[in-house]
């Protein structure tokens, strides 16, 4: 499916650089590039996937706007599929801007977000997973992201999907002989459960699995700070980072907005969040503040209770544990190199039971490798560290992923159940349907131009 219009873009990022890219896309991508390309040595052949060195010129053929390398790549063997032209001209987006206000004058329309990839889609270069794939390598903020996003654009995620689909087809074909069985005998002939429904359903369900860890890699892992007021929460956020962000003192209230930073732990981004103590406001400002704690709470995916062993526990304690029962809990027992005021067992039995608890020096720094390593394996399962491991990254993949593991398991129900194969049938097809939207076998349109405008320009 090629289309008809021509694109252009810069490809690189706005700002001044040894070298900047500008991409043309399209039918017209060559002929529009020969009208303002003069080689140096006079010719030139336009080889596919050969550089030449040369001159880009006004449109009248006037003025020499910069000297520049340029290549093109022949449909069908370019990104897109279509013809390419890449311009690597001088980094300078004065430059750059006055090359793509010539292309657009020739002809060639400036590319909306992502439209690059599109066409690569379009056209069967990339399924859509390996096209999200180009795009979350980009902003990867970790190693490990950008590895995950590379496996996928390889072809991981496609692969095991292809497979699923070929599980549930070998399903359905045994389904469709009982079907043909029943109409032929008008007898009721109960199918077994096909044993590829099974291995789907384990293959899916880990599937899913995987995506806690990929977005902990990908988008990184909310951690806030809490606790009433001096117990050392900046003091712990300041160790954690290495220098002083937050104002740390002995004056309690001092924190009123929330002091956030991201440190890197074993490839994952750990965006810290230093709350404004929580206790009975004593003016407006510090209100803001505390609502603001309690509403991030809910966003966070891990809640570091802090208490202070060197002084008594009190009320304030008290309620802000019994706001923090439910979702990834460390209790961080600080100040342990003060003499102790209270022992750590009596704390346990306030707290729900998969609680981690930690006795750490803030101000010292003891324990908070030990804090590093718990916030890392409550956030990542071991089981997606091993090599190779098909993991999916995006949202849009896991709702996807969500959707064809409830129709499998309907599909083994109904069957289990002793109902028409039909019905077990009909869940393998949306199954099979659901898994097609990731890969893009099967979406509509709206939806993939929702997708590819997130996208950079460029790409
Ligand atoms: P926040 O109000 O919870 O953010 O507490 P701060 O980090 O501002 O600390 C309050 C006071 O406790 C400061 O004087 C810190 O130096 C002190 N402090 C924090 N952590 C420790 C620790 O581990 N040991 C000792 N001895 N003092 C600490």
């Amino acid at each position: 499916m090629l289309c008809e219009d021509t694109i252009a873009a810069i490809a690189t990022p706005f700002g001044l650089s040894g070298v900047g890219i500008i991409r043309i896309s399209g039918p017209e991508a060559l002929e529009i590039a020969r009208r303002i390309f003069q080689p140096s040595n006079g010719i030139c052949p336009w080889e596919s996937h050969h550089l030449y060195h040369g001159d880009i010129v006004s449109a009248d053929g006037k003025t020499i706007l910069d000297e520049v390398l340029i290549s093109s790549m022949r449909k069908p063997r370019s990104f897109t599929g279509e013809d390419v032209v890449e311009i690597n001209c001088h980094g300078n987006p004065i430059v750059m801007h006055s090359i793509l206000t010539q292309l657009h004058e020739l002809g060639c329309r400036l590319a909306r977000h992502g439209e690059f990839s599109q066409r690569a889609f379009l056209n069967n270069r990339l399924d859509l997973s390996q096209a999200e794939a180009l795009s979350s390598m980009i902003a990867a903020p970790s190693a490990k992201a950008y590895a995950m996003g590379l496996s996928q654009l390889k072809g991981s995620l496609s692969r095991e999907i292809e497979d699923l689909r070929l599980l549930l087809i070998e399903a359905l074909a045994l389904l469709e002989t009982a079907i043909d069985f029943t109409e032929d005998t008008s007898e009721d002939k109960v199918p077994e459960i096909p044993p590829q429904i099974n291995q789907a359903l384990e293959r899916t369900q880990s599937l899913l699995s995987s995506y806690n860890s990929a977005r902990a890699y990908s988008e990184g892992i909310n951690v806030i700070i809490t606790g009433k007021p001096n117990v050392g929460k900046s003091s712990l956020l300041n160790s954690l980072i290495g220098r002083k962000k937050a104002i740390v003192t002995d004056i309690p209230g001092t924190t009123r907005d929330m002091i956030t930073d991201t440190i890197n732990i074993k490839g994952i981004p750990v965006h810290l969040i230093d709350t404004a103590g929580i206790r009975e406001p004593q003016n407006l400002i510090e209100k803001e503040g505390i609502s603001l704690v309690w509403e991030s709470l809910a966003n966070a995916d891990i809640v570091i209770v802090m208490l202070d062993v060197s002084n008594p526990l009190t009320d304030e304690d008290r309620l802000i544990i019994d706001k923090n029962k439910s979702g990834k809990l460390i209790a961080s027992i600080n100040k342990i190199d003060l003499p102790r005021k209270w022992e750590a067992d009596a704390l346990k039995k306030l707290f729900p039971r998969e609680t981690k608890f930690l006795e750490i020096s803030a101000k010292l720094g003891n324990g908070l490798e030990e804090l590093k390593s718990t916030i890392i394996d409550l956030s990542v399962s071991s089981n997606d560290e091993y090599a190779g491991s098909v993991m999916i990254t995006s949202l849009r993949h896991k709702l996807a992923t969500e959707k064809a593991l409830k129709n499998i398991q309907n599909a083994k129900e109904s069957i289990a159940q002793g109902m028409s194969a039909e019905f077990a049938a009909f869940d393998l097809r949306e199954a099979i349907d659901n898994l097609d939207e990731i890969t893009g076998n099967k979406i509509n349109d709206e939806i993939l131009d929702k997708i590819f405008s997130s996208f950079c320009i460029g790409k």
